[in-house]
């Protein structure tokens, strides 16, 4: 088991806390109450995805307006995990969701080190060439910067 696994467990008083976010009123509240649960969740807002990965874009803004919803940022937070085990993560990233957010881990996508649009990580990048055709290389920034 991973130490971020370990980390962002549910812990016991995991209803307390979800009792408690639903009196958080605006986003700010939402993302301040976050950080007194896991200081180290959220670690990014990015406001687009690189043009190297215009498809990415277009699927989040598809995907915001099937749902109805104004797309607004790219979330990046240290972990991800939808099991049993890890509920309130996946709770706090579904209220992000429904704002309009795109919720991706570190592990998925960072921004680029020169304009900080998001970029997949070499990682991920190569989970993505054994399914898409991708002609090019991996670099930690866009192809342009
Ligand atoms: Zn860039």
């Amino acid at each position: 088991m991973s130490e971020l696994n370990l980390k962002y467990k549910d812990p016991l008083n995991i209803d307390e806390i979800l009792n408690n976010i639903k009196n958080q009123k605006t986003l700010k509240d939402i993302n301040d109450f976050i950080k007194s649960v896991y200081p180290d969740w959220i670690m990014y807002f990015l406001n687009e995805y690189s043009n190297d990965y215009i498809h990415m874009q277009q699927n989040w803004h598809a995907a915001a307006k099937n749902y109805n919803i104004k797309p607004t940022q790219i979330l990046i937070v240290e972990y991800l995990n939808n099991d049993e085990e890890h509920k309130l993560i996946s709770t706090f990233a579904e209220l992000f969701t429904l704002c309009g957010f795109i919720v991706r881990s570190q592990q998925q996508i960072q921004p680029c080190s020169k304009c900080m649009r998001a970029i997949p990580t070499k990682n991920y990048f190569d989970i993505l060439k054994e399914n898409i055709k991708i002609e090019m290389e991996w670099q930690p920034s866009c192809y342009n910067c």
